[in-house]
């Protein structure tokens, strides 16, 4: 569903009707230029490419400075390993070593799933500008994955101090059929 607020956003109107929910205005002082919906699939094919590394749960994702299409980070799911290693957590540790705690308003992670709770918390404490994501949590928990039922974009909006934005539903029927397929290969 497409709320109200998301077309006042000019990147949910570029992103098209694939859109499943957006919030939050981007902060003025912001280092993004508008992300085209072929960017956003784009970079969110690098995020599947990624995930075709995983194990367990094909989670992953990237970290990409739109402003230049540098790809910043990759992270893969390795809970297995440490429960906290969501391949979105696993992507920031990755940006961390190679770039260091700083740019982060110069970038927006793309993830295959909407962010859990305790990823997207990460990512707003980072002050990144934005996170895009394929499935929704209700997409991947048809392919057997459980998370709290708590919407990303509730934590981005329950943080009146971040300016970042979220955008979900790109490539969501390629994401969600990834997390199907590894439901069904684990039977
Ligand atoms: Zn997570």
């Amino acid at each position: 569903m497409i709320s109200r607020r998301s077309l006042m956003s000019s990147a949910a109107v570029a992103a098209g009707a694939a859109l499943t929910c957006m919030v939050v205005p981007r902060a003025s002082k912001g280092a993004v230029p508008p992300i085209s919906q072929a960017d956003h699939e784009k970079y969110m094919r690098l995020a599947i490419a990624e995930s075709a590394h995983t194990r367990n749960i094909p989670n992953a994702a990237v970290i990409v400075k739109p402003a230049t299409g540098e790809v910043m980070a990759r992270g893969i799911n390795n809970s297995d390993y440490d429960p906290l290693l969501h391949g979105q957590l696993a992507c920031v540790q990755d940006y961390i070593r190679r770039n260091g705690n700083r740019e982060w308003d110069e970038c927006v992670l793309y993830t295959i799933s909407e962010p859990c709770t305790m990823c997207q918390s990460a990512l707003v404490f980072a002050g990144i500008a934005g996170t895009v994501y394929g499935s929704s949590i209700e997409g991947v928990n048809r392919g057997g994955v459980e998370n709290p039922r708590i919407r990303a974009k509730d934590i981005v909006e329950a943080s009146s101090f971040y300016k970042g934005f979220i955008i979900g539903g790109i490539l969501a029927d390629e994401t969600d059929k990834i997390f199907l397929e590894r439901a069904n290969r684990n039977k």
